[in-house]
């Protein structure tokens, strides 16, 4: 068993935005979480990675519990959010960036930095090549596209060895092309390097052409989950999507 929550739920006050949801997410799948605005995806989010605390039920990873383990204490163990390009340094090349990231993360102290900025070279222009970012090295942070920085910041994440990805709305604000760079990259990630890959999204056509399996969330409360071509069978769902009393 991978990631897994138990009857989760999370109160905010009055206001109930996740509801006993008992969910597995298995390793390697591209899994979607799906629901209208206000469903609790985003709560439900940040219940796994950690940036809040569930009012009850359990998280577990890889069989331990990590309920109430901070954000960071997460991330070590693999489980991290990406695309929020609010993380960029603007000032830093495309390069130094990622070499920031990975150093952050092997907490490499500024004693040894400039040895370790050797010893990591080989691996900042891997990952640079597999975002397709080697061109951009040298160029500043804020200079480059916002399709762009959303590799970069894919780029960055991925000096944090990941092994669950969670990615909230990650094509939101982008043009279809730079959507269909984005998704191709979640494809090769989950393929290539084994990545867990949890996402939420509002368009359902880059959802149906990705996800391995989709959790319906309305209300805070799962209704669906499944293989894509179940999830859209259901008549919970169809209610849910064509604006029913579901
Ligand atoms: P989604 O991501 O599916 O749109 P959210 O998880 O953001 O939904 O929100 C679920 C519900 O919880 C909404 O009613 C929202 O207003 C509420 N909510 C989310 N975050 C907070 C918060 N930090 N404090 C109070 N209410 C919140
Ligand atoms: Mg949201």
């Amino acid at each position: 068993m991978f990631l897994q929550t138990q009857g989760i739920t999370k109160d905010f006050g009055k206001l109930r935005a996740v509801n006993n949801v008992t969910l597995e997410i298995e390793k390697g799948d591209i899994h979607a979480i799906i629901g209208p605005n206000g469903a609790g995806k985003s709560t439900y989010f940040n219940l796994i990675t950690g940036y809040h605390r569930a009012t009850s039920g359990k998280v577990l990873f890889k069989g331990k519990e990590i309920t109430t383990l901070p954000a960071y204490s997460r991330c070590k163990l693999g489980i991290t959010r990406s695309f929020q390009i609010t993380s960029i340094y603007p000032k830093l090349t495309v390069y130094e960036s990622v070499l920031m990231g990975l150093l952050a993360h092997r907490k490499v102290t500024l004693k040894f930095f400039s040895s370790a900025k050797k010893f990591f070279k080989e691996e900042v222009w891997r990952i640079l090549e597999d975002v397709g970012l080697s061109d951009q090295a040298n160029t500043l942070g804020d200079s480059i596209s916002h399709g762009d920085k959303k590799r970069l910041e894919l780029a960055i994440t991925l000096g944090t060895e990941p092994e669950l990805l969670c990615l909230d709305e990650p094509t939101c604000g982008m043009s279809p092309e730079e959507t269909d760079v984005a998704m191709g990259l979640i494809k090769k990630f989950s393929g290539e390097r084994g990545l867990t890959i949890l996402f939420t999204e509002h368009d359902m056509s880059v959802v149906f052409g990705i996800a391995k399996r989709i959790s319906v969330l309305h209300q805070g409360t799962l209704i669906a989950d499944g293989a894509p071509q179940e999830v859209r069978a259901s008549e919970e769902v169809q209610k849910v999507y064509l604006g029913g009393t579901a």
